[in-house]
């Protein structure tokens, strides 16, 4: 599976900015990619873009293409969602009693979403593309927000569960993101976030080359950078795990990709990693 991945309009503005985790300005550079530095917290280890591209410019770049993308590979991401959240032991048929509340941010089409409620889960979405969006409103009556998380307006402590995949890693300021999560969540909420591992295998054999490190992603997380974010949120971290030792058409043979694949997840080198984390009561 090729992750989406545009090349930046022209015009972008970029800014240096201080770690987005721990707030130090200390760094050094770590992966070049294109016109993008990605480098290195020199007290945190985290690998960010910097100088980087604003959210309203980065937004911009969700258009048709994404949509398209998004449509085309739906079942796809439906099937590696679900794979994941078990993994985690969230199976979204296992309905408690009484109506449950999810928001996916970052819905795309709604798949998902349409997948949760056909569960008997009472589901919203935000969504920055619009015509994916749409898609999702006009075409299976989903309740979408279109825009940023901040602008949604939803009273505090609304959801029980709030999922985001391949999200975070796009988000300017991740504390800021997850303190609005933190907010809309329930106490005793659950998050389950889904994003590229830079501690896995593929990470470390590809480097600059590696299919996530591409100028979408503003930060690449590793197991440790990502608990340490929930953390610093006030999220109890109750789980995490790893999946995906080589990608197809890795240029290695399939016999390999099979026991790669096989090992990522007991021996937590996978090439994506889902986190669970609880707001406390
Ligand atoms: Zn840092």
């Amino acid at each position: 599976m090729k992750t989406f991945s545009k090349v930046p309009n022209p015009g972008e503005k970029t800014r240096i900015i201080i770690c987005p985790l721990c707030g130090n300005k200390i760094y050094s550079n770590h992966w070049k990619i294109n016109d993008s530095s990605f480098v290195k917290c020199s007290k945190c280890s985290l690998i960010y873009q910097n100088p980087q591209p604003i959210a309203e410019d980065v937004a911009l770049r969700y258009d048709n293409s994404y949509f398209n993308y998004e449509i085309t590979n739906e079942n796809i991401f439906l099937n590696l969602i679900l794979l994941g959240l078990k993994d985690v032991g969230f199976i979204p048929a296992n309905i408690q009693t009484g109506t449950r509340k999810i928001l996916d941010i970052g819905c795309a089409t709604g798949l998902f979403l349409e997948f949760m409620k056909k569960n008997g889960w009472d589901a919203y979405g935000v969504e920055i593309c619009e015509s994916a969006a749409d898609y999702g409103i006009i075409n299976r009556n989903l309740n979408i927000y279109k825009g940023f998380l901040e602008n949604l307006s939803v009273p505090h402590n609304s959801f029980d569960i709030i999922h985001f995949s391949h999200v975070i890693e796009h988000i300017n300021d991740p504390l800021l993101f997850l303190e609005n999560v933190y907010n809309l969540l329930k106490p005793g909420g659950v998050v389950y976030c889904v994003t590229p591992n830079i501690s896995g295998f593929q990470a470390r054999l590809f480097k600059q080359k590696w299919r996530s490190a591409i100028p979408d992603h503003l930060v690449l997380y590793s197991v440790k950078t990502l608990k340490m974010l929930f953390k610093n949120s006030n999220f109890k971290v109750i789980k995490y795990k790893t999946w995906g030792g080589l990608c197809a058409n890795s240029g290695y043979p399939v016999f390999l990709k099979k026991i790669l694949d096989k090992l990522a997840k007991p021996l937590g080198f996978g090439d994506v990693v889902i986190i669970k984390a609880v707001k406390p009561h």
